[in-house]
């Protein structure tokens, strides 16, 4: 059955593979986007179709359309770009989920957020299960996304005790792929930017922190699975790849796929940066019957493939 769906931050990373493979799926998609880290670029592919529109419009501000179902992605993800400008994240976080959820209990439509990791800051439980409450710094540089997020969630548990409202809560974990902004400031984009242009790639600390990472077409799997599953079932639920990997690792596999000549230079590790992350996975794959697919080795190959194009056409 064919849905209306919103999306915010259809420009952007995840959000334009969630726009794609729903438009696939037959529904009729709004993409809002302020277009902030997000491009046009991103989503020009998708402008022809009839079932999708494009609005430019910034979340913290009220908004009024008629959908079935919205995804909650709007937010800077990357701590670059959400350390740039910290109070409008916190606005974008809060103000925009406040807003996206008055939205979904006027109009009665089910509403998934986009959560993350980071809710459990530098975790002392490893791996991460969703009944770990975290251990987050609650005025450090990290805190306008962190505690923005916990707040998020906290709105969408209680617009669901107070107004009856469908939600469904994803904790994202790292996920990479093509389309993520080759100066995003995140891991595997520089890593993977830097290498094809044999320029040395910029390890923070020592390198020995971990990360799991998870490819972008599992992600967007398991965004729709969770979306579509009975309204029982709320979350927030763990959604990324538990396979870990120290930075150093990452850096070492990146150089050697890419054949490049860089070498490994070891910046300092900025305040606050959450020193193991992999998530404990069991009750996606309880109740969504869902596991990640697709390796490290394989993703990173399309990724490789995406930006080298990318750089080659920017030279041309
Ligand atoms: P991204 O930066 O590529 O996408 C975010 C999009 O939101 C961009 O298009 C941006 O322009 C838009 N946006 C930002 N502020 C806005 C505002 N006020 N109004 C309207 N649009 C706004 O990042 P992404 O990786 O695609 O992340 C998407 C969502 O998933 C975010 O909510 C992020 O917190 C969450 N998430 C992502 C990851 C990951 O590893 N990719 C991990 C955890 C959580
Ligand atoms: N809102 C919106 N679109 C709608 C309905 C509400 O953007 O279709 C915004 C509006 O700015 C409002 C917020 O969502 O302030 C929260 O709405 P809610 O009905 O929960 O609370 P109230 O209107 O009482 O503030
Ligand atoms: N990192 C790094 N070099 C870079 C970018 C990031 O060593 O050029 C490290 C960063 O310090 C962190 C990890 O890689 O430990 C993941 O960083 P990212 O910004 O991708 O996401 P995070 O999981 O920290 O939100």
């Amino acid at each position: 059955m064919q849905k209306r769906i919103l999306i915010t931050g259809g420009a952007g990373f995840l959000g334009s593979h969630l726009c794609e493979r729903l438009l696939k799926d037959g529904h009729e998609l709004l993409c809002v986007d302020n277009c902030f880290t997000g491009t046009k670029q991103n989503i020009i592919h998708l402008m022809t179709n009839p079932n999708f529109e494009f609005i430019r419009h910034d979340v913290t501000f009220p908004l009024y359309l008629e959908v079935d179902e919205i995804y909650n992605l709007a937010c800077p993800a990357s701590p670059v770009h959400y350390q740039h400008d910290p109070v409008q994240t916190t606005k974008t976080t809060v103000h925009g989920a406040i807003n996206m959820l008055g939205l979904a209990k006027r109009i009665k439509a089910k509403i998934l957020q986009a959560s993350t990791s980071e809710v459990y800051g530098d975790p002392s439980i490893h791996p991460q299960p969703e009944t770990y409450w975290g251990n987050v710094n609650p005025i450090g540089i990290r805190s306008c996304y962190d505690e923005g997020k916990r707040c998020a969630e906290t709105l969408f548990f209680d617009y669901h005790r107070q107004h009856n409202l469908r939600i469904k809560v994803a904790r994202i974990f790292n996920t990479y792929g093509p389309r993520m902004h080759p100066d995003d400031g995140r891991v595997v984009s520089n890593f993977i930017v830097q290498a094809l242009k044999n320029i040395p790639l910029t390890v923070y600390g020592d390198g020995s922190q971990t990360r799991s990472f998870c490819y972008v077409d599992d992600l967007v799997e398991v965004l729709i699975r969770l979306m579509e599953s009975p309204d029982t079932f709320i979350g927030p639920v763990n959604t990324g790849n538990p396979v870990e990997f120290t930075i150093l690792e990452l850096a070492q596999k990146v150089i050697d796929m890419t054949g490049s000549k860089s070498e490994i230079i070891f910046k300092p590790l900025p305040n606050d940066d959450p020193k193991q992350r992999k998530p404990d996975i069991t009750l996606a794959k309880k109740e969504l019957g869902w596991e990640p697919k697709i390796k490290l080795n394989e993703g990173l190959k399309k990724t490789v493939e995406y930006f080298d194009n990318l750089l080659k056409a920017n030279r041309d």
